[in-house]
């Protein structure tokens, strides 16, 4: 197939690309750069199949020739990034989906939209399934994110019902790895860079607040396995392991094999208090569950981070 990935050259997107290119596709990164960095997809340049455009998506999209699939993944994702850029990212959830949505339409293509945890809000029911329709504060800090990525599940659905375009969504809960940015100031990165540099471990609140985090070969293939699919979604792609902040920030301290400490910080306005994935409809639906343990994963993750030092 020929498939268009937005944010192409981010955390994510460019593990796409690379599992899309081995599966025999040919893919297309579009990118505007914003949170991404093409030293992602630099080991794809010149490889055949692969082609990288610069784009805002949130202006017309224009693609040449036939396009079978666009998997929509622009969009600023750790909390830092989007509280940094809040009209981009606003703009990129609606705007950018929309344009998404129409090229997928006038091409004939399938689209996948790549949206989150963070529709359910600060959640009441826990774990998480499907069917809970969440706890969003519209205007805190954090709603620049989750109501945009609110509005594009709608979007993506309207073209669905309206013009039944072959539209599907995957609710993707944390996920970590290689190529998160060493500054993007989400926990796994942070936390694996304090304990490498020696320094002390930043512990937002008490702690005590959870998350379940999934290493990112789990979660690209979790997509794959959506678009492979006849299943619309949406549909949660985590890894139900759940553990408090605190406990994996002992975590990364045996794994790093580090000497630092933690030192407690304010927790940030709405930061939700648990997040774990219900997968019974992943598992069921799409064959899949994640396979990769965090202990695997995170050696992986602190390896990377650990070259990109010297
Ligand atoms: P990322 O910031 O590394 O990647 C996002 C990419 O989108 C970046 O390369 C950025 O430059 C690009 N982008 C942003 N706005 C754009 C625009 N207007 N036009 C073109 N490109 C644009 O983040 P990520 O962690 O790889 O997240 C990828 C997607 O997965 C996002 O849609 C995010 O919301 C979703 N997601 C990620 C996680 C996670 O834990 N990483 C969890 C839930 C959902
Ligand atoms: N967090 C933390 N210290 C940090 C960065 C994050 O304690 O230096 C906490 C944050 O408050 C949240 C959790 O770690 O409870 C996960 O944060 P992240 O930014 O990775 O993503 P989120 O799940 O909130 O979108």
């Amino acid at each position: 197939m020929k498939i268009l990935v937005t944010g192409g050259a981010g955390f994510i997107g460019s593990h796409l690309c690379d599992r899309l290119l081995d599966d025999g596709h040919e893919v297309m990164a579009m990118d505007n750069l914003i949170t991404g960095s093409v030293d992602n997809i630099a080991h794809l340049a010149g490889r055949s199949g692969f082609s990288f455009i610069r784009h805002d998506v949130t202006d017309y999209i224009f693609v040449a020739g036939e396009l079978d699939f666009v998997f929509h993944l622009a969009s600023p994702a750790s909390p830092a990034d989007y509280m940094a850029y809040p009209i981009q990212t606003l703009k990129v959830g609606s705007l950018g989906t929309h344009k998404a949505l129409g090229l997928a339409l006038a091409k004939g293509a399938g689209f996948l939209l790549a949206s989150t945890s963070e529709v359910y809000g600060d959640p009441l029911v826990h774990p998480q399934p499907e069917g809970y329709w969440g706890n969003v504060n519209p205007v805190g800090p954090r709603g620049v994110y989750d109501e945009a990525k609110r509005f594009a599940e709608a979007m993506t659905f309207a073209y669905r019902r309206y013009h039944e375009l072959d539209a599907r969504i995957a609710r993707i809960f944390n996920t970590y790895g290689p190529r998160m940015r060493s500054d993007d100031g989400r926990v796994v990165p942070t936390f694996i860079g304090q304990a490498l540099a020696g320094e002390n471990l930043t512990v937002f609140g008490d702690g005590s607040q959870t998350r379940s985090f999934c290493y990112v070969a789990d979660t690209v293939d979790g997509l794959v396995k959506l678009m492979e699919s006849d299943f619309a979604g949406p549909v949660n792609i985590g890894n139900p392991r759940e553990m408090t902040v605190a406990e994996f920030a002992r975590f990364v301290l045996d794994t790093v094999d580090s000497s630092s400490s933690i030192a407690y910080k304010p927790l940030p306005v709405d930061d939700p208090k648990v997040r774990r994935p219900d997968i019974s409809l992943a598992r069921e639906k799409l064959g899949w569950l994640p396979k990769i343990s965090l202990e695997e994963g995170m050696a992986h993750t602190v390896e990377y981070f650990r070259n990109r030092r010297k």
